[in-house]
């Protein structure tokens, strides 16, 4: 616990190389809200810097990552993986094994005590795969808040295990059924819970995007993932990574990664969109590395979002729910255009064939958002050299995918399997 404690406190330089100026980041980010949400927004502007020096709660905090989501996380030499490729020598920090099986867990838990502090019995959120769903129904369990979350009814139909737990665990689930009935109509049903409940209620946004502040807060609370992968991989290799890969949705498990080796120039830092079914094909989610998002204010910020000249939002496409966004963080689209971080994509097609040589050479099973960070060093591998040093962050487990890989392998007998399960339950 200590330990964690020692690297991740608000004077930690690496968790503070990224700050805004009034909210912006470059020409992104901002805060455009209802006039009703302003004082909402100012209180936890205010708490989130009362909170950031204040000793009881970084004491509560850290020991609840470490006894209770179970940081540090390893970061694994991947043996086998390199020696499949012969090229750079590839690392994976494992997030897969943080509680609840992916990142999330760091900003809800975070957010969450920050409501408690500001003496918010309930919190909202809105998910889309159902991962931050999941993440804020189990530490409302934990800290005895009640929790509703807003999800597509799509989604929901996609992800219906998550929607599944998250009820178990005690949360009401309310399905959104206007729009696209995907993550970005279900922010919007969030904002406007949050609009008549934010004297009892504070909404724990799950991604690095939205209105300011919280693309600062969710990427504070992410950074734990490169300070502790930045004393591992110099304590592993004696020196820093060439290269850092992550997938990147609304971006928040890359810049978590990201912020620690920020300052040291000679680090690539590398996000990896959803290609989907190919730039051609219309079917992405790639808003930066396709070229083809553009500038615009929706849902409360500035950024780059897939949207015609009208400003109409496209309907996206992954193979990975996760990273199925119109928009993406501020903060990534500056860096971006500052040159610091570089995008690629990854089809569902090389997601696919990545994931299988992942889980033959190494045995891990990486959710299909984090097969994207796989599947972008990939691509670049054949460019390495021996001398170099990749870290792919592996933002979450696969298991949840299992439906997903099984149509994407084409897997004959699971098919088998679902129709005499289906067959069990009318008899
Ligand atoms: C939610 C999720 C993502 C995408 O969200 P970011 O905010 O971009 O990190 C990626 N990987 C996993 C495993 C997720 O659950």
């Amino acid at each position: 616990m200590s330990e964690i404690k020692s690297v991740f406190k608000s004077g930690s330089a690496e968790a503070h190389t990224l700050l805004s100026e009034n909210g912006y980041y470059g020409n992104y980010g901002g805060s455009f809200i209802p006039e009703i949400l302003v004082p909402a927004f100012e209180e936890i502007s205010k708490q989130f810097e009362v909170i950031k020096n204040d000793e009881a709660f970084w004491q509560e905090y850290c020991a609840l990552l470490a006894d209770y989501s179970g940081r540090p996380t390893p970061l694994t030499y991947a043996d086998r993986l390199t020696e499949h490729f012969g090229r750079a020598k590839i690392y994976v920090k494992r997030e897969d094994l943080n509680h609840t099986g992916a990142h999330k867990l760091n900003n809800a838990l975070g957010q969450a005590m920050l409501a408690k502090k500001m003496g918010k019995t309930r919190i909202i959120a809105e998910t889309g795969a159902g991962q931050h769903g999941v993440a804020t129904a189990t530490v409302a369990a934990k800290l005895g808040l009640s929790a509703t979350i807003y999800m597509g009814r799509e989604d929901m139909e996609r992800q219906y295990a998550n929607v599944f737990w998250m009820r178990r665990l005690g949360a009401e689930v309310v399905a959104v059924d206007y729009g696209s009935q995907t993550l970005k109509d279900a922010i919007n049903e969030t904002l406007r819970d949050w609009v008549s409940s934010f004297e009892t209620t504070h909404y724990v946004l799950g991604t690095a995007s939205g209105a300011h502040p919280f693309p600062a807060i969710v990427a504070f609370f992410q950074s734990i993932i490169g300070i502790e992968a930045k004393q591992q991989i110099i304590q592993a290799a004696g020196q820093l990574p060439s290269h850092v890969y992550a997938c990147v949705g609304g971006g928040s498990n890359a810049l978590g990664i990201f912020q620690a080796f920020y300052p040291h120039d000679e680090v690539q830092l590398v996000g990896v969109e959803a290609g989907g079914q190919g730039k051609e094909s219309g079917n992405h989610a790639a808003r930066i590395a396709y070229g083809e998002g553009m500038p615009g204010v929706a849902q409360g910020y500035k950024t780059m979002f897939l949207q015609n000249k009208d400003g109409q939002m496209h309907d996206t496409h992954s193979i990975a729910a996760g990273l199925d966004y119109v928009g993406v963080s501020p903060i990534l689209t500056d860096l971006s255009e500052k040159g610091r971080v570089q995008f690629a994509a990854a089809t569902d097609a090389e997601v696919i064939d990545a994931l299988e040589v992942v889980m033959k050479t190494e045995g891990l099973i990486p959710a299909l958002e984090s097969t994207h960070a796989f599947a972008g060093a990939f691509q670049h591998l054949a460019e390495s050299s021996r001398s170099d040093i990749f870290i792919i962050n592996m933002s979450g487990r696969g298991d949840k995918d299992i439906f997903n890989v099984a149509e994407g392998l084409r897997d004959e007998e699971w098919k088998a399997f679902i129709q005499q399960k289906n067959k069990q339950y009318n008899d």
